[in-house]
């Protein structure tokens, strides 16, 4: 479904993706793991058309996505959740997911989805309870639920989730990787980025790990977390 062929990006002399390449298999959960700095959210950025690509190639769905514009890549069926939470503090929760479903053609022509599809987004992501409330009273794993909501409201057939877990506690982790469960069985396939094994232990079906930008090591979990290179990588950062 998903393919880097030779992915590089350049930042004036930092090689912040450095010649990367994997698939991802229509239906898989991929974890994308790194220390810090080493170019996971790049690797996103690049394929939403965020940055520019210096070198390779990234196809979607049968298509060259590699020099698609953000807006062009989200209609072909991509959405990412990025590292940072940014809802709209004025708006409630529904009126935040609504503006996300204008960027889809078919939604944006009837302006932007209905009450009860609203209901329907939210409600793949345990929100639906939230949805009069204002992003700012609601605790840090409903924000970063939302923000999954937005991606969803763009109805993806992929979703690219920087760091979901970041600040959850174990039971909120567990939660949330579950409602993923849910997600790959109702057809989503996933790339998700993390620090670590984390959650992915579980949820993952295979990991790739990247270091200064380039992979360093592909396995299930339970290779991962004995592979030596990848230890090594790990030492003395985060
Ligand atoms: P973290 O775990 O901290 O989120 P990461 O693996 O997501 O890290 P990236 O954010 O992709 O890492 O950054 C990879 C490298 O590219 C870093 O050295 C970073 O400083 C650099 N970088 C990222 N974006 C830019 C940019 N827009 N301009 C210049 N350098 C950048
Ligand atoms: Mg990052």
């Amino acid at each position: 479904l998903f393919r880097l062929d030779g992915l590089t990006k350049r930042f004036g002399g930092l090689v912040a993706v450095d010649d990367l390449s994997f698939e991802v298999d229509r239906g898989e959960i991929v974890g994308l793991i790194g220390p810090n700095g080493s170019g996971k959210s790049t690797v996103f950025n690049c394929t939403m058309g965020r940055y520019k690509v210096s070198d390779g190639s990234i196809h979607f769905d049968g298509s060259e996505i590699t020099d698609y514009r953000t807006h062009e890549v989200v209609e072909n069926g991509l959405s990412r959740v990025s590292q940072e939470s940014n809802p709209i503090t004025e708006m409630p929760v529904a009126a935040n997911i609504k503006l996300f479903t204008l960027p889809n053609s078919v939604l944006a022509f009837r302006g932007g989805a209905t009450d009860e599809e609203i209901y329907q987004y939210a409600a793949r992501i345990d929100l639906e309870d939230k949805l009069e409330e204002m992003p700012d009273e609601l605790p840090h794993a409903d924000i970063r639920r939302l923000e999954i909501a937005k991606a969803l409201a763009t109805e993806p057939e992929m979703l690219l989730l920087d760091e979901p877990f970041a600040g959850m506690n174990q039971q909120e982790i567990n939660d949330l990787v579950d409602k993923f469960e849910e997600l790959r069985e109702e057809g989503i396939t996933m790339i998700v980025v993390d620090h670590n094994m984390g959650g992915l232990m579980k949820l993952a079906d295979r990991i790739v790990v990247i270091h200064n930008g380039s992979k360093i090591a592909e396995g299930s979990p339970e290779e991962i977390a004995e592979n030596e290179a990848v230890k090594r990588a790990y030492l003395g950062s985060t």
